[in-house]
Parts: C-alpha cells; structure tokens; sequence
C-alpha cells in the first residue's frame, strides 16, 4: 500500500514517529511537515522524519491523500477547520489526539463531501517533545485505538487500519465516548496524580529543607510522567474534563479510606489494600 502523499500536521513525538514508521515500512511516498516553529520542522526535515516542511498549513494538505494530524487536543478542531477547504477530493483526515468525543463530532462536522475524518488514539508515547524525539519504532506491539462512528466511511477506516498495522501497531475500535471514560482512568488520572503529586512534595515545608534532592528511584518511577509538557496535559484535561473529575472523584475516595484506615492505626485493613493494589498491578505486567 503506497501512500502518495501524507501531510502530518504537528511534526512532533507523535507524527514524526508515524512518518517514521510509514517510511521504513515503505507505505509512503512523500511527506510533508506542517507545523508553527520553524525550528522544530527544520529539525525534522534534517533528520529525515519528512521531506518538505511549511508553515501553512493550507498549502502543505494540497494532494495529500491522507493527513495526520499530532498537535496538542485543543488545537485539533481548528486545525482541521483551517485545512477542510484545501482537502483533495477523497482525502481521508485522521488524528492521534488523546480525547476523542468532541475531536471526532466537530472534525466529522467540518468535513467536505467526500473527505472522511476518522478519530485516532496511539497508545503509545514518552514524556519527550518534539521531531527530535521521534522513532520509528514507538508503535511496535502498542495498540492503536480508532473511534468511528455511524458516519464513518469503511473503506477509510479499512486504510487507516492497514497503515497503523504497517507500523507494528494492533488496531482496536471503540466508540469515542467509551475511549474517553477508559483513558480518563488509565492515562489522564496518573497524569493528574503525578503532577499533584511532586506539586505537593515540590512545595512540602520540612524545616526548610528541599526535599527534592532526596528523592530515589521510587518517587522518580512513579512521577516519570510529570515531565510530560504541561500545555499538552492542560489540554487533554480540558478536553475530557467531565469523565476526568469523575476518575479524580474515585481516586480522592480511595485516598480518603486509605487515609482513614492509616489514621486509626489498622495494619489489618491497610495491608488488605496495599494487597489489592498489588494483585491489580501485578496482573498487568
Ligand atoms: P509534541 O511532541 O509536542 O508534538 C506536537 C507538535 O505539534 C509540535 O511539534 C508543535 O510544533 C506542533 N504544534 C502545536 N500546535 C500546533 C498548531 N496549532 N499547528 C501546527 N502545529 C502545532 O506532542 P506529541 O506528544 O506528539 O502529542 C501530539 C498529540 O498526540 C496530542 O494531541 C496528544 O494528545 C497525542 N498523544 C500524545 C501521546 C504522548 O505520550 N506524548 C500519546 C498518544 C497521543 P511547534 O513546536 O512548532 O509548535
């Protein structure tokens, strides 16, 4: 499967690794970078990640079969409103945005007849920015998560599929509002709680001392994601914001027994929850 022409809008950890992907697995042609800094899309040109580079955005998805779009949620609509006139006729517009209820409404919405729009959600990353953090291999034995709906056109999704799995990636589908209330747990929550937390320890008064420069590998395992850029996290928490405060809800409960169960002096209870944690994360890895 050859893909003439793939337009990537934000050439960063996510398209770039796309880009990557596709073109050691030789589904594409030719690649063209669309960005804000010139910087960043020089630097993806330098490192072959693609092969032309613009700044407007409406010149770059001209031909293009199909367009990526990686830029932080919030931006995705917009993005996507200023290209749709520029779309060629069959062009198929996906994304790998982290929420997807309001990504995939209003991008389907703005779609001319005869282009698609088909919501997309890599389950895979770093805490690194940028072209230059890119690889070819992110995807491998990662899932990718596609949210059609009743409007999606099934040879589009077909494509989509078979470009994910080029890149290594399994390919699952769900409705966007499931996927929404599934990551507001399992990736937006750890994402919150890390930040809370070394906010919390980061401003902790213990007799002046800084406590930071004691911390070992525990609390650097745990709060690895809290070097992740807060702009894409602000945003990802906007976006999902219903389904996120009910995960928070759920977590402050969970604190609040531990809590109680700490404060009335219960090794009985306490470590009957610290062995339900263990038998959860166990069970994952
Ligand atoms: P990233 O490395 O920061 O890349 C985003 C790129 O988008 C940057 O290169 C930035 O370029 C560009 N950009 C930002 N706003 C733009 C705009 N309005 N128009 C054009 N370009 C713009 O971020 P990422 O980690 O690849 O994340 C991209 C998307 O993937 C997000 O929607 C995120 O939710 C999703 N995602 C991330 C992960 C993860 O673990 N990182 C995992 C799965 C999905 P400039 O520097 O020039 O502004």
């Amino acid at each position: 499967m050859i893909i003439e022409r793939l337009a990537i809008v934000g050439v960063g950890l996510i398209g770039g690794s796309l880009a990557r992907a596709l073109r050691e697995a030789g589904a594409v042609k030719s690649v063209v970078g669309i960005g804000r800094s010139r910087s960043n899309l020089e630097q993806a040109l330098a490192l072959g990640v693609v092969d032309e580079i613009t700044q407007d955005a409406v010149l770059g998805v001209r031909g293009a079969q199909m367009v990526f779009i990686s830029v932080p949620v919030c931006s995705i609509p917009s993005v996507v409103a200023e290209i749709a006139p520029a779309l060629s006729p069959g062009c198929i517009v996906t994304d790998g945005g982290s929420v997807k209820t309001a990504i995939v409404r209003e991008c389907e919405a703005l779609m001319p007849p005869g282009c698609f729009f088909i919501g997309g959600h890599p389950i895979a990353g770093t805490e690194h920015s940028g072209a230059a953090a890119s690889f070819a291999t992110l995807y491998r034995g990662k899932r990718c998560i596609l949210t059609p709906t009743e409007r999606t056109d099934a040879a589009a999704l077909e494509l989509i599929t078979s470009l994910w799995q080029l890149t290594g990636a399994e390919v699952c589908t769900m409705e966007p509002g499931h996927h929404d209330r599934i990551f507001a747990e399992i990736s937006h929550l750890p994402h919150v709680v890390a930040y809370a937390l070394v906010h919390a320890v980061g401003t902790a008064d213990v007799e002046g001392e800084n406590v930071l420069s004691y911390t070992a590998g525990g609390f650097r395992d745990f709060t690895r994601i809290a070097s992740s850029d807060p702009a894409m996290w602000r945003d990802i928490a906007l976006m999902n914001r219903e389904a996120l405060l009910k995960s928070i809800d759920g977590f402050s409960a969970s604190l609040a027994e531990l809590r109680r169960r700490i404060e009335a002096g219960d090794p009985q209870g306490m470590a009957e929850f610290f062995t339900i944690a263990k038998q959860f994360r166990d069970g994952i890895l």
